[in-house]
């Protein structure tokens, strides 16, 4: 998905548009997840001094390998996010500011890729050790847990 940003700000100072990407038109980097069911996206964008903001409202999952149990399961990739794109800054150039986290560039105004910057938001959203559940014990600590004691954990945790 494409938008020619100049063209579509010539006549107005607002874009809405909501879309449904199939997973092969969103496409992760493997080694991060996998998209197995269409992503949703509703999008608003105004055009604003320097740039342009983007209102992204993402519903949807990504496939995950926990890293503990190593079983897959989905994770809820939903997020509202509000994104400031600017143009690539130059060399001599800095348009960062600290603090300015929230700032994606583009490099052709008419030639705005939203799929680039969807998928940035998605691969921002997943966690660096994914866990199928926060107190996944892992393949091993499930075995053990049915007879684990306090003492064990504690032995564990080096408090023994
Ligand atoms: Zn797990």
């Amino acid at each position: 998905m494409v938008l020619n940003l100049r063209e579509i700000f010539k006549n107005r100072k607002r874009f809405a548009q909501s879309y449904t990407f199939k997973p092969e038109d969103v496409k992760l980097p493997p080694d991060l997840g996998e998209i197995t069911e269409p992503i949703n996206l509703y999008v608003e964008i105004t055009k604003e001094k320097g740039g342009y903001m983007v209102h992204m409202e993402i519903e949807g999952y990504v496939v995950l390998q926990c890293s503990r149990c190593l079983t897959l399961y989905d994770k809820d990739i939903g997020k509202i996010e509000n994104i400031r794109i600017e143009p690539y800054p130059t060399k001599d150039v800095v348009y960062l500011k600290p603090g300015d986290l929230n700032v994606s560039f583009y490099e052709d105004e008419e030639a705005f890729d939203l799929v680039n910057l969807l998928r940035e938001q998605i691969i921002l959203s997943i966690p660096t050790k994914p866990l199928c559940s926060p107190d996944c014990m892992g393949e091993l600590g499930g075995i053990e847990k049915g007879n684990t004691t306090l003492g064990d954990l504690l032995k564990k945790a080096n408090m023994l």
